[in-house]
This record gives C-alpha cells, structure tokens and sequence, in this order.
C-alpha cells in the first residue's frame, strides 16, 4: 500500500504514456466496467465532511436556552414543595420543547443540505471514447477530464494535454498568481521531490483554471488528494447567521436578563410586603414570579426566525433561486441596485447566424474552425456563439465536418482582448490562422481583406463599409463577430495574442439573434416598479446593448450609456457624479465591473452583480449579492456566489427580491405576534397580581407559548406576498426590525389582548378561582388564534386581503382544538389546573377573544387615514 501511495507521488515525474498505462487507461478513457469496479475500490470522489453534532450534543445544546433553565428551576422548586404534578408538567413541557427544537433544528438542516447537492459540481470527462458530463462525485482514479477556463479541478491529475492552461493554486500552495500548466515533466534536481507550486504538469482538486483549457488524467481522488491531506481546510462553509437572526438573538437575550432581574425583585417584594415569611408564601411569590418569566421570555421567537428562513429557502430554490449563503436571503429583499449580464440573462442564449457580410462559405469554415466546440454523443457543447457558429457552417458547407479537423495550437478566448485565434495544419504542409472576435477588436488588427476570392488593402473606404455595416446589425440588436484569417509556413513558436493576432486578413462579419427571454419583459418592468435600478453590463458591441436596451426600457436616451474605453479614461470620482444615470455598459473589460459596484456602494446602495466567467469573480465579491449563473457559469464564479441562478434568468432574480421583501415582511408578522403575546400575559399577570388575584399558572403561560403560538406564528411565514411588495421601494437595511410602527402596535396590540384577558378573567373570577384562570386561559389562546388573522397583513383590512393561506387555517384550527382538549378532555383539565368551561362562559370567553379582529380592523384603518394623509 505504502509503495502505492509513494507512486502516486512522483506522476509528475514520468511521461503522459508511463502514467496512462501505470493508471490502467488511455486517452480515449475508461470503459464503463472498469469505472464500475473503480468506484467500489476508491469509493466517491469527495471529501469527508465535517463531524455533525451528534443528536446528543444538540439536545444538551437546547437545554443550554436561559428559559429552560429558568423552567429546570421551577421544577426543582416544585419537588421542593412537594407539587409533584406541577413538577412532572413542567419536566414534559421542558423534555417537548427541546425535542421541536431538535426536530425543527433538523428540519431546516434537511432543507440546506439538499440545496448543497443542488450545488454539487460536474465535470466533463471522456470515457469510452465519448465526452460525458457527470457529477465531480462520480470521478475515478484513471478518468480523463477535460478543463476549461473558469472550471474547478475535481480531483488530482497529471496534464495530458494543455493550450495555455494557467491555474490558480492559492487554496493549496498559498500562491494567488495562476500558474502557467504544460505536459513536460518538470526539472527536479537532486532527487529532491518537487514542491506542488512547481509541478507545472499537475493539477490539483481544490485549485481552478483561470485561462486556457487542457485534459488530464486523475491521479487520485477523494481523502486521497492533496487537498484531502490537508485535513481542516475542508470546503464546507460554516453557516452563519442573518443580520436578523443575530439582532433577534442579542435582543432575546436581553429580554431574558431583564426579565429575570424584574422577576427576582418582584418575587423580594411580594416575600417582604407581607411581613411574615411562610414556605406557601415563598412558593407562591416564586410560582408568579416564575409565570411572569416565562410569560416575558420569547421562547419561540428564534426557532420561529429559523424557521421561516429556511422554508422561504426552499421554495426560492424550487424557482431557481439557489440561496448559498443565508445572509443573501435578507439583503435581496433590501437590493437597490442590479447590475446584469445580457448574454444568457436578459437574453436566451440561444444564437442563429441571422446576417453575414463576405464570402459565405470562406467565413463559415474560418468561424466554425476557430471555436473550441465539443462534439458530444447529445450534440454539440459549449459557448452558445460557438456552437451558432458550427451550426452555421454546416449550413453552407455541405460534409463540412468540425470533428476532423485537427488544431496544431491556439490562444484562447478572453473576455479583456475580446478575441481568440486556432491554428490548423493544411494539407499543403503550411499552417494557417483563424481568429475571430468582436469587430472593432479584430478589424484593429488586419491590414488586408478578402474581397471577391482575392487579398487586397483593407483601405479606409472598405473599413468604412464594414463598420457602417456592423453598425447597421448591432443596431437591430445582432451580436456580430469577425473573422480573419493568417498563413505561415510552418506553426509560429510562440503563439502569444500579441505576436500572432495582428497584420491579419479580414474575412467578413456574422451577425447573430439572440432572443430577449419572453418573461425578461415582466420581470424588467417589476423590477423598476419596486424601485430598483437595473443596469446592463456586457461585453458586447455598444449598439447591440443599446437595442436590446430600449427594447426592456431600461434606457431611452443614448447618453445612458457608456462604453469600456470612456470608463477607462474617467476617474473614480467622475464615474461616481455619471453612475445613476447610466444603465447599460457596453464593450466593458471585467475589471471595468468592479469600478461600477464599487461606485454603486460609494453611494450607499445596496447592489446585486451577476457573473459567469472567471473574471467576475471580483466584481462579484465586492457586490453585495453575487449571483452566479447555474448554467453557462463557471465553477469560480459559482463558488463566490451568494445565489446562483439554476435557469439564468433574469426573471429568477426579480422574483428572489420578491421572496427576499415577502420573507422578511412576514417574520416580521411572526415577531409582532409572538411579542404581542407575550406583552399581553406580562400585562395580565402584573395587573391580576397588583389586584391580588392568581390569574396564571405557569403551565398555562408555557402551554400558551410553546404550543398553541407557534403554529399560527410559524403559518405567519408561509403568508403570500401582499399585493404592494413589489410596489415600494426597498427597505433601508439599517432599519430595526420594530421600525414602521411595528413597535407602537406590538404595545397597543399586547394591551388589548391583556385587557381583553383580564376582562374575561373578571367575569369567570366572580363564580369561581378556577373558572376565573379557565376563562382567561380561553380567552388569551383564542385572540391569539384569532390575531393570527389580523397579522395577515400589517396595513391592509382581513376582509381585503387577496390569496389563501390554508397553513394558517390548519394552524388555526390545530391550536383551538389543543386549547379545547385541555380545558375538555377529563384528565387534562386537572393537571393544568383548569375547568371545562360551562357554555355561557365558552361562549363569553370566545367572543370578548374575538373582540381584537374588530379592534385592530380599527386600528388598521386609522393607519392607513393616516398614511393616506402623508402622502
Ligand atoms: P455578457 O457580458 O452580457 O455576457 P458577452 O458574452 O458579449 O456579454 P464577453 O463574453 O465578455 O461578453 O464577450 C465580449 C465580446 O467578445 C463579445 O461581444 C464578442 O464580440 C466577443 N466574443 C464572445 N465570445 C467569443 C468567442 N467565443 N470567440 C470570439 N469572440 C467572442
């Protein structure tokens, strides 16, 4: 086994041949059995993940909550004073909570792990002969992979083959300069093993190709990769908590500190007001004390928050919307600023060759040629352009044939220069060159063109007539690309952009459509009606983004825009006074995106970027919501994305800021509610304690707050967006989750739920002490039950409000008959210390409850006079 692994080791050191037959394969790859029996010897390619924390450790976790250990004391107390039923209560209510915790806490676990295999990563190998696209997961030791410019590398690999492949190793060596990868077996002097920053013809899991493309055979996988060595520096990300979930945490935290305080010094002056101290009496300060904590303490909030987050989570994913990290969730809703790709997002990125200028069937063949277009068993694969490009020329060549054709060199595509060349041996023993790319780039560099079959000088006057006719099938929204051709005598040594794209023979232009998505339409127009800026950024011609431009209203002045060159000669405070006028960029170089966020958050405004080439991914960074694209994205771009759109759609991302308003309104519902219970029992218990009555028992207070709340609280979540969601500007991040009144209604809210409970506590009190607690336990479960409805919406009246929301009816209905089982079911009414109800009093207790839908109905429509008057 050791002599195995020392192997392994020093592939950088034999030849592509030595290493292909000492890894059982060849370049074509390997057959499907032997993947199969590979698989079972070497297992998935995938790193360990992290230990869990065992059921044990998060149980332990729940019980660590200041409010169970409030309750743990409550029941030692009561076994003190012999109240063995109080006490067994309290211990079930307490081992209950912790196992919902436990099972919510799992719930929304569930939810982020299948997203995480959403996310998992493909890679394209050739087996059999045939280049397929499978999970990363499924690589074996033996497979060829083929990488491309932006790909993470999936396992470890010695290069077989390499057209300017550079890759960055920063996570493994440390070394954030891309690396230049060839096949030669590096120099290792003395027997000294070769440090991986120097193994020029290795790749390593972990690393990604920044430039170029390449195939290389996997040398090991899984644990067994250097990556793997390094154990703790796994990929897993931590989750971290939302702006809200924090802010909600520290102000539990808070309340539960206060409130202990408060109930300490109320429990000393109840103890010492009365003079002589008795147990019954100590029992007694302490069990109202005790009611009054857990009354105050809002147990359900966080686990609610969670909650709510992660079910809004997994429905954005079921729209596309893949949330990566949390925060996102919160910080979509409050986006002022996006900032979009054109090709693949506002558009189909689904290209036809639609208009040509030159000899067809010259610049079919210099353009199919000069792409890196795989032929696969389902078709062709890769850049939609490309594969336009292929299509078309099979189109006007008969038997053309991509497949045959086979490069001598090349220098890849790049989205800075705009251009890429292929170099292909003829038949005649000379080499020639086909570069093709965006006009003004490639026309810069030829000094002949193609006219009638014949080389002649590309003089001013043709040049006009070619960029007049480019300009002429931009403006109708065409992406229109060059070609240029070379001949030499044999393959040029070095093939650099700058000694060979230059001195070329123009070909001719192809202009190709590229539909505007249908729903992009809609989605434009929402985005605009919520007060959100969008802005175009692309690397096409500015003409093409213009069109397309003006076709989404995004832009109805052509000052609106600016091109890469006229952003280049501005300075950052230039660019700062033009940012919120202009709305689409063209012909930008990647670094061009990063100056445009960066002054989008120089003005304060929260921004969204989209990105799919290596290149984005700094922009993508600085923004505060990167947006990777699922499908034409790279690996790296995915990797820094906070979402990543599984359709590329535009449209997704409206409707994630949609989500994004819709989430968060709604936990806010959730927090008013549960606050708005909680201040109400605070207020009953305080004044029934003040008047000398027990109006509580503590039971009462927990069952209230753990069962019979959280149902309709966490329904509260699933809440439709209201109709005006998307038709106000965005929220202010700084806001307090208690801004826009919600603070002032939780107060006025939890006053007339507790006025409401002592009213009806009053009736029941004069025929009996437990009639009286009955009463009030009926009355408080039931407003709340019924509050639930009115917080529906915030603003708007309950009879108005549009959709359905059957979670809250089952929630609803599932509270009231648990409130009736323990006041009904013979048993249960005696161990909560409560009476069934007579129906005088049953009907008493449910319509003085009922009292607070007319009541904050009322409020409601003061609020909206008021608002009315504002505006
Ligand atoms: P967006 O930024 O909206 O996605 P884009 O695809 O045009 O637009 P880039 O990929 O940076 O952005 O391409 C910039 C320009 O380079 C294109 O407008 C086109 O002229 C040229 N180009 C794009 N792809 C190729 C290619 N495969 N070969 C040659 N030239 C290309």
């Amino acid at each position: 086994m050791m002599k195995g692994r020392e192997r392994l080791m020093n592939h950088d050191q034999q030849g592509v041949p030595e290493v292909l037959s000492e890894l059982g394969t060849r370049t074509s790859g390997l057959r499907p059995e032997e993947v199969a029996a590979r698989m079972q010897t070497y297992g998935a390619n995938a790193l360990a993940q992290n230990q869990k924390p065992s059921l044990k450790q998060k149980a332990l976790e729940q019980l660590k909550d200041p409010m169970i250990l409030v309750l743990a004391g409550a029941a030692a107390l009561s076994g003190a004073f012999q109240e063995w039923i109080d006490m067994a209560i309290i211990l079930v209510v307490v081992a209950v909570n912790t196992v919902l915790g436990i099972m919510q806490e799992q719930k929304a676990e569930k939810a982020l792990e299948a997203l995480k295999r959403m996310g998992a990563p493909y890679s394209r190998v050739r087996r059999g002969g045939d280049v397929m696209q499978i999970k990363s997961e499924e690589i074996v030791p033996g497979d060829i992979v083929i990488l491309e410019t932006g790909d993470a590398v999936p396992a470890d690999m010695r290069l077989t083959a390499s057209a300017s492949l550079r890759v960055e190793e920063a996570a493994l060596t440390g070394e954030s300069h891309p690396v230049d990868k060839n096949t030669e077996v590096p120099q290792a002097g003395n027997d000294t093993e070769l440090p991986l920053g120097n193994r020029t013809n290795m790749a390593y899991m972990g690393t990604s190709v920044t430039y170029g493309h390449g195939e290389g055979v996997v040398t090991a996988t899984g644990m067994r990769t250097e990556m793997g060595k390094i154990a703790g520096i796994l990929l897993n990300t931590k989750e971290e908590k939302t702006p809200l979930q924090k802010k909600l945490a520290a102000f539990s935290k808070l309340l539960s500190i206060m409130v202990l305080l408060i109930c300490a010094a109320i429990f000393i002056l109840s103890v010492f007001r009365s003079g002589s101290i008795t147990g019954k009496l100590v029992f007694d300060s302490l069990l109202t004390a005790i009611s009054l904590a857990v009354a105050a303490i809002p147990e359900g909030l966080v686990v609610v928050v969670t909650l709510v987050l992660s079910i809004g989570v997994t429905r954005m994913s079921a729209r596309n919307a893949i949330i990566r990290r949390m925060t996102a969730v919160e910080t979509l809703g409050c986006t002022q600023v996006i900032c979009t790709d054109k090709t693949g997002t506002l558009t189909e990125n689904k290209m036809t060759v639609a208009e040509t200028l030159g000899q067809e069937d010259i610049l079919a063949k210099a353009m199919a040629l000069c792409t890196t277009v795989l032929k696969t068993k389902e078709g062709y694969a890769g850049d939609p352009t490309e594969i336009a490009l292929v299509e078309y020329a099979g189109k006007i060549l008969r038997d053309f044939d991509y497949a045959v054709y086979e490069k001598a060199d090349e220098a890849p595509f790049d989205s800075g220069r705009k251009m890429m060349s292929v170099f292909y041996h003829t038949p005649s023993g000379t080499v020639t060159q086909y570069t093709k790319g965006a006009v003004d780039k490639v026309l810069l560099q030829c000094s002949r063109m193609l006219e009638n079959g014949k080389i002649v000088d590309l003089s001013q006057e043709r040049l006009e007539q070619i960029v007049e006719k480019n300009h002429e099938m931009a403006d109708n929204a065409l992406r229109v690309l060059a070609a240029a051709y070379q001949e030499y005598y044999e393959l040029p040594q070095n093939v650099s952009p700058e000694s060979v794209e230059t001195d070329m023979i123009f070909i001719g232009l192809a202009g190709m459509t590229d539909p505007i998505r249908p729903e992009v339409f809609d989605a434009m127009a929402n985005c605009t009606k919520a007060g959100i800026k969008p802005v175009m950024i692309t690397g096409d011609h500015r003409d093409t983004a213009v069109a397309i431009a003006r076709r989404l209203k995004i832009l109805d002045n052509d000052d609106q825009a600016l091109t890469g060159s006229q952003i280049a000669r501005m300075s950052d405070r230039e660019l700062d006074e033009n940012i919120s006028r202009i709305s689409v960029y063209a012909r930008v170089q990647p670094e061009h995106k990063v100056r445009i966020v960066s002054a989008w958050k120089r003005r304060g405004k929260i921004t969204a970027m989209t990105g799919d080439g290596v290149n984005d991914a700094p922009a993508m960074k600085v923004a505060d919501i990167g947006v990777g694209m699922g499908i034409t994205g790279t690996d790296v771009t995915k990797n820094v994305a906070d979402m990543v759109l599984a359709d590329d759609n535009f449209a997704s991302i409206i409707f994630a800021v949609q989500e994004g308003r819709r989430i968060y309104e709604n936990i806010r519902k959730a927090i008013q509610y549960l606050l708005s219970s909680n201040l109400a029992e605070i207020l009953a218990i305080l004044t029934a304690t003040i008047l000398g009555y027990t109006i509580f028992a503590p039971i009462h207070i927990l069952w209230i707050n753990l069962i019979t709340d959280t149902f309709p609280a966490i329904a509260l979540g699933r809440e439709e967006a209201e109709a005006d969601g998307m038709g106000k500007p965005p929220r202010n991040p700084a806001d307090s989750i208690f801004s826009d009144h919600l603070g002032t209604e939780v107060v006025a809210q939890g006053v007339i739920i507790g006025l409401l409970t002592l009213w009806s506590f009053l009736i029941g009190h004069a025929q009996g002490e437990l009639t009286g607690m009955t009463m009030a336990f009926f009355t408080l479960s039931m407003s709340e039950i019924f509050h639930s409805l009115n917080l529906r919406s915030r603003t708007q009246s309950l009879f108005k409000i549009k959709g359905h929301n059957q979670s809250l009816i089952d929630a609803m209905l599932a509270s009231f008959l648990l409130t009736l089982s323990v006041v009904y079911i013979p048993g249960f009414h005696e161990i909560f210390r409560l009476e069934p109800l007579s129906a005088v009093n049953f009907l008493s207790a449910l319509g003085i409850a009922f009292l607070i839908i007319p009541l904050t109905e009322l409020t409601k429509l003061l609020k909206r006079r008021t608002q009315k008057k504002k505006t």
